[in-house]
């Protein structure tokens, strides 16, 4: 499987990073051994000093497909989730100064912490869903699907042109502004609404 993720995909999140609002999703994977599961801890890597979170919805792929249609991507989905786009950013800023990818600041092992599935269909209208990201207790990010740049159906219609889709594969679709550092002993938990669906420590 595959963990295809969309960067900048929040107006305010590529204002407080200094980019320009992207004119077509910005498409960057991640491989399965950067999964997290079961709320299990997450080890901060000794190569980075700046490890941060970014809280994003994430949908998993029910269905084979390619050249999807925005008015028929719908179909291709029915689980979500809350997942946490890990991110070293000192050796982002690093490589993307220097014009070189981002696989060593997001795709390191741990980096896709995943929440539990929900079924599309108990979430309300998804492109009005709140979601919020709580560390020790306080909230640090929130977000609502109805801000993303390129909404779900959108994104599945534009890497579905370059990707076959395969069940089980994942989208992560953005981070809201607010995104932050991470510290040893901090305790994170996502909301979906108010259902948490994702409880894990910083080890
Ligand atoms: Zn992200």
């Amino acid at each position: 499987m595959k963990i295809i993720c969309i960067g900048l995909n929040y107006r305010k999140h590529a204002i407080e990073m200094g980019r320009p609002l992207p004119s077509e999703p910005v498409v960057f994977l991640k491989p399965d051994s950067s999964i997290l599961k079961n709320n299990k801890p997450f080890f901060l890597p000794g190569f980075s000093s700046m490890i941060q979170y970014e809280t994003e919805v994430v949908i998993m792929i029910s269905r084979l497909g390619k050249g999807i249609a925005p008015e028929y991507a719908h179909r291709y989905y029915d689980e979500l989730t809350l997942g946490i786009d890990i991110t070293a950013r000192d050796i982002q800023n690093k490589n993307s100064a220097s014009g070189l990818p981002w696989e060593l600041s997001k795709c390191f092992d741990g980096a896709a912490p995943l929440g539990k599935f929900v079924p599309v269909s108990s979430a309300g209208d998804i492109r009005n869903i709140d979601f919020r990201l709580e560390i020790n207790g306080k909230i640090v990010q929130s977000g609502n699907t109805s801000d993303m740049i390129f909404s779900i159906d959108e994104i599945i219609a534009f890497v579905s042109q370059y990707f076959t889709l395969k069940t089980g594969d994942l989208i992560f679709t953005g981070t809201p502004a607010g995104v932050g550092p991470l510290k040893k002993n901090d305790n994170l938990v996502a909301y979906l609404g108010d259902e948490p669906l994702l409880d894990f420590m910083i080890k």
